[in-house]
């Protein structure tokens, strides 16, 4: 099976072809992300018109872009899969109608992904990974542990209740006037900071379970910081290097803490698979090889330009829903909100 996926729904515009012939790895053929960082830079966040427009404009090309370098036309494809949400209704919108166009002028099946399912599966995808497996997403908009235990069947244990870790990252970043996106900026000066000397909360560790909590320890990173600038007027490097290193410890911590009791309450798991731009954080993911290790389970990583928002795991999704017989009509809406684990959190009137 060959299918092309398309993917709007942050800020990144993409469409991939992904093939599967029975008894052989997957094959990605093409992978066109067009990133709009650029874009929004000026406004410290994505900004919603701005980004469903450059979507709606960039979309097509990024399609021609997917087929060209996978040397295919449409007729050689077997479906066409792209996210239906959650994410920004106005940028979901310009995938879905794209790929809707496409399904109706050649009949080729569409199927509708779930966002948080591409990240899901994306396992299978790199590691040829079996069900069921524990996965944590942990990326700028996201941080919940999901059990995965088929491509249409997820039972969520928990997840933050506030911001998510990448968030996290960011404004830390952005307290310390370091670059943006934060995680990177921040990580590379912990490197060189001294993790003893400011210790931040590990916010519900304390409570049983996988919920997390990440806002307050901003706020308490804020407040480390003015007191360091009010008593010596100033920040130094090392003042920086050294806040980072605290902050990092405390985001590491609860990770790992939480991953703990997640494979502790999951019997039966494959492997422990990470995915989101938080987990090239080189602390995060030791802590969580380690974590794996010890629940006695393999540790997966995709390479980071599959851990972050692209269209080969949409591809990828679809063709598993497909495969369990899913299609979606000409009918297929988007979706701001959609939550994986429909036990966990009933969908209220919203959508089909
Ligand atoms: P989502 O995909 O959930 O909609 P997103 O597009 O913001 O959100 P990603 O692209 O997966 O998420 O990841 C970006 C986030 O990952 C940013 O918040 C960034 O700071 C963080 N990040 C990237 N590299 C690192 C790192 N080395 N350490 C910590 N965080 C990192
Ligand atoms: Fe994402």
């Amino acid at each position: 099976l060959t299918f092309l996926g398309l993917e709007s729904s942050c800020d990144d515009t993409a469409a991939a072809v992904v093939r599967h012939a029975p008894g052989q790895p997957p094959e990605i053929l093409s992978n066109i992300v067009i990133g709009q960082e650029s874009l929004h830079a000026a406004f410290g966040g994505v900004v919603p018109e701005i980004a469903a427009r450059a979507h709606a404009e960039r979309i097509d090309l990024c399609v021609e872009q997917a087929l060209h370098t996978a040397g295919l036309a449409l007729a050689e494809l077997d479906g066409i899969a792209v996210t239906a949400g959650p994410g920004l209704i106005g940028g979901v919108l310009a995938a879905v109608m794209c790929a809707k166009g496409l399904a109706a002028a050649t009949g080729l099946p569409l199927v509708g992904v779930n966002h948080l399912a591409g990240h899901a599966l994306t396992p299978r995808l790199t590691d040829g990974v079996d069900y069921p497996y524990l996965m944590l997403l942990v990326s700028g908009g996201h941080c919940q542990f999901l059990r995965v235990e088929g491509p249409e069947s997820y039972t969520r244990l928990g997840g933050t209740i506030d911001d998510a870790p990448g968030e996290a990252f960011d404004k830390t970043a952005k307290l310390l006037a370091l670059s943006q996106p934060g995680g990177p900026a921040v990580e590379q000066e912990a490197a060189q900071g001294d993790v003893r000397r400011f210790t931040f909360p590990r916010p519900l560790l304390d409570r049983a379970g996988c919920d997390m909590s990440f806002s307050g320890l901003k706020t308490a990173l804020l407040r480390a910081r003015d007191g360091v600038i009010a008593e010596k007027a100033g920040l130094t490097l090392q003042d920086r290097r050294d806040l980072c290193a605290g902050f990092q410890a405390a985001v590491s911590d609860v990770l790992a803490e939480k991953s703990r009791r997640a494979l502790d309450a999951s019997p039966g798991m494959t492997a422990f698979a990470v995915a989101g731009g938080v987990a090239a954080n080189a602390t995060i993911r030791a802590r969580l090889t380690e974590i794996a290790r010890q629940a006695g389970v393999p540790f997966l990583a995709p390479p980071l330009r599959l851990c972050t928002d692209n269209a080969a795991m949409i591809a990828w999704a679809g063709l598993e829903r497909f495969r369990v017989g899913h299609r979606d009509g000409l009918d297929l809406s988007a979706r701001p909100r959609w939550p994986l684990d429909q036990r966990a959190a009933p969908m209220l009137g919203a959508g089909k």
